[in-house]
């Protein structure tokens, strides 16, 4: 951490990159680098290579982001690029081909981390890369106002969901009283991510449901999403990424997955587990990652159907196999 800081007090121009499909955390932790550096005096650019969820446009700094291609016509020369909540380098779209080209460094909470960067701060046991973003500026001496705590704020709310999960211990629980008391609103957070529904999206979830398949006695469920049903009703992949917690929310169950075809033969795996289940290790076994209660992989080339037929019986045996060690 020591060096990260120092390798940001000395540089003046600053690209902070997040990760591909960003979520909440990732965004909270790109746009509140971003604030806190530009209000030291700092050349900073947001960027992120893929559309931001339309549910975050409510945040005036999201139009700032921009994807590789802004970032080419920019002409912007960063002296550091500081990478936030990413665990490997193919997370970061084209952003990657800089990698080699400028001095790196990154800040993450994946268990799944494989260093790529010159300088980095991993540490899995934070449950949000946001609670690392905020120690940076705290040491920094960033000064916090409503905006910057309730942008740094909506990362730990986010990847905790919501303080509910394993992940939100009471550190978690501390710093988001910090951010509280610095002015940062969690009911704007939660109004936007959580009570924000397009009715398209309940009647996605609804053929969803139709869809979905319990495996393992309960313990699996499972559903998915082709491009066909996407467009029937109207929705894209920003729609469906909270409908694997609706899953793992049944009773009994322990793992949920969807299988959700983003782009045309390009299908996203996204899994939830409850107590037990180690989602970090299986998502590397079939080439994702992330953490041991939310794992993802994205698998490009194959139908979902095909996906569904490689990843289901694999998860089966897997799950089968803990029950009868535990
Ligand atoms: P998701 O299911 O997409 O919400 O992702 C859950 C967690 O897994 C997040 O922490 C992601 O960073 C991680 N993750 C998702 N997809 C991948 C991937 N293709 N490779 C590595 N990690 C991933
Ligand atoms: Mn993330
Ligand atoms: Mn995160």
């Amino acid at each position: 951490m020591e060096e990260i800081v120092k390798a940001l007090k000395e540089a003046n121009k600053v690209l902070v990159v997040g990760h591909i499909m960003p979520d909440g955390d990732d965004i909270s932790s790109v746009l509140s680098m971003y604030t806190a550096l530009k209000r030291m005096g700092k050349e900073v650019m947001p960027a992120i290579d893929w559309n931001i969820p339309w549910i975050f446009e409510e945040l005036e700094e999201v139009k700032d982001i921009v994807d590789y291609d802004g970032f080419i016509e920019s002409g912007f020369k960063p002296d550091l690029m500081l990478i936030v909540d990413v665990s490997s380098p193919d997370r970061i779209g084209r952003f990657a081909e800089l990698v080699e080209k400028v001095k790196t460094a990154v800040v993450d909470h994946h268990q799944t981390h494989q260093k790529f960067t010159d300088y980095s701060w991993v540490d899995s046991t934070f449950g949000a890369c946001a609670q690392m973003v905020l120690r940076i500026l705290e040491k920094l001496g960033a000064e916090y106002d409503e905006k910057l705590a309730t942008l740094n704020l909506m990362g730990i709310l986010t990847d905790t969901g919501f303080l509910r999960y394993p992940n939100a211990d009471v550190r978690a629980f501390k710093d988001a009283t910090k951010l509280v008391e610095r002015g940062g609103k969690p009911y704007v957070i939660s109004r936007m991510i959580l009570e924000n529904k397009r009715l398209e999206q309940f009647k996605l979830f609804s053929e969803v449901l139709d869809k979905m398949k319990m495996e393992a006695d309960g313990l699996l469920v499972y559903s998915y999403i082709t491009q066909e049903m996407y467009k029937k009703h109207n929705c894209t992949s920003d729609d469906s990424s909270g409908f694997v917690s609706e899953l793992r929310s049944i009773r009994g169950v322990e793992v949920a997955v969807m299988f959700m075809e983003v782009e045309p033969k390009h299908v996203h795996v996204s899994m939830r587990s409850r107590e037990w289940f180690d989602l970090a290790e299986f998502a590397k076994s079939i080439g994702g990652g992330g953490h041991k209660r939310a794992a993802g992989a994205s698998i490009e080339g194959k139908s979902v159907q095909e996906v569904i037929d490689m990843v289901v019986p694999k998860l089966v045996e897997k799950l089968q196999q803990e029950v009868g060690v535990k």
